[in-house]
């Protein structure tokens, strides 16, 4: 009765350290910026010919693309409930 349940246990942990470990290797979606200064262009983008933050002309400066950013905290918890599981199984192995 306890080694399904502990099973499943572990399986939760490994599921979910490799989801969330991926998911911070991927990253979450960026956003269009100002080539200029940076300043984050979501809902202006093609209404506008100049940042609205510093004023420069997006036809001299450009427009930075959208790109993914790893997130750290994903990361380490994701790679913690792996550590998790594995002590888990360890100890279910050994005890
Ligand atoms: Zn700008």
């Amino acid at each position: 009765m306890i080694l399904p349940v502990y099973i499943t246990l572990i399986a939760v942990q490994v599921v979910g350290g490799v989801w969330l470990f991926v998911r911070g290797l991927r990253g979450g979606t960026g956003f269009p910026s100002c080539g200029g200064c940076g300043y984050d262009l979501t809902g202006s983008l093609g209404s506008v010919a100049c940042c609205p933050e510093c004023g420069s002309a997006f036809a001299e400066v450009g427009i930075d693309k959208p790109r993914r950013r790893q997130r750290p905290l994903l990361l380490v918890a994701g790679a913690a409930l792996l550590i998790t599981a594995s002590c888990s199984l360890g100890i279910g192995l050994l005890g």
